[in-house]
């Protein structure tokens, strides 16, 4: 079956599937996107990520080409026509295409580009093993609260990640983490709490983040909205990220030092079946 991908309101085979080559996207990365994950063939928390693309197009000036439904639709459709009932979609919008000039376009239309990634989620190996992360300077501009397609800190930040052996680059910034190159980043302390850097423009309001805090305060966990430093994370009980394609994941070690005895921990075993059941509960009448 040939991969099918949406662009511009047209799912096509991805080889004809074409932006032209003024597309202020690819010229400036001037864009936003939003990456969701599916499981049993249920997007996981649509109409948060839906609300988050709506405030970045918002934030630097897009009109939003649909609505909610509009979008939902699109999603479904996509997933059923790539056979995917697990995994990751991915959307973006760019201000559309027009000859290179920084101001914005008068007239350019925005570019909808939509595909689906097929991955195991819930089985993935790395949740029984844990991953390793390392520090890296968080080099990102001033307003990360933006999902802006603009990735190039995090493209040198990850490879700098995988040549040191790890799967996740954590960024830094005055000593203290902002948040995964990917994911949201937190550490359980020795007394059992979580900690998480409170939101701001120094990150992105992770989805999965909201989420598992919601499930966290639901069951008891204490929490500790503050920033951490890498000192305390080399430090921390446990360690975990969070990200729609990942949910929540264990990290064993930083920077090459096991954390705590170098296996997942209770707590973040805990946060994820507990996150696992919340995706995999079926949808709320009212939903
Ligand atoms: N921070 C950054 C920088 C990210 O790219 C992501 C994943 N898109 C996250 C955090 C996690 O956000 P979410 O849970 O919404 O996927």
């Amino acid at each position: 079956m040939s991969r099918i991908v949406f662009l511009n309101g047209s799912f096509l085979p991805i080889e004809e599937a074409k932006v032209p080559f003024m597309d202020r996207g690819f010229m400036f990365g001037d864009g936003v996107y939003e990456g969701i994950g599916m499981l049993d063939g249920r997007l996981i928390d649509n109409d948060a990520h839906l609300e988050r693309l709506e405030r970045s197009l918002a934030e630097i000036r897009i009109p939003n080409p649909y609505t909610r439904a509009e979008w939902s639709s699109f999603q479904e459709e996509l997933a059923r026509r790539n056979g995917m009932t697990e995994g990751f979609i991915y959307f973006q919008v760019t201000r559309g295409v027009a000859e290179r000039d920084f101001f914005f376009p008068e007239d350019a239309k925005p570019t909808v580009a939509m595909f689906t990634q097929a991955k195991a989620i819930a089985g993935a190996p790395a949740a029984q093993t844990g991953i390793a992360v390392v520090t890296v300077p968080d080099l990102r501009w001033q307003r990360r609260d933006i999902k802006s397609i603009n990735l190039l800190a995090q493209v040198l930040a990850k490879q700098a990640a995988k040549e040191a052996g790890a799967q996740e680059a954590w960024l830094v910034e005055d000593g203290f983490v902002t948040e995964g190159g990917s994911s949201s980043a937190f550490i359980v302390t020795k007394e059992g709490s979580i900690v998480v850097r409170p939101l701001s423009n120094a990150i992105l309001p992770g989805i999965t983040r909201k989420s598992l805090l919601q499930l966290s305060k639901e069951v008891g966990i204490a929490l500790e909205e503050r920033r951490f430093t890498v000192e305390e994370a080399y430090d921390a009980a446990e360690a975990f990220l969070t990200s729609a394609s990942n949910f929540v994941l264990p990290i064993v070690s930083i920077d090459g030092r096991p954390v705590a005895d170098g296996k997942p921990g209770p707590i973040t075993k805990r946060l994820r079946e507990l996150y696992l059941a919340m995706a995999s509960a079926p949808a709320m009448a009212a939903e």
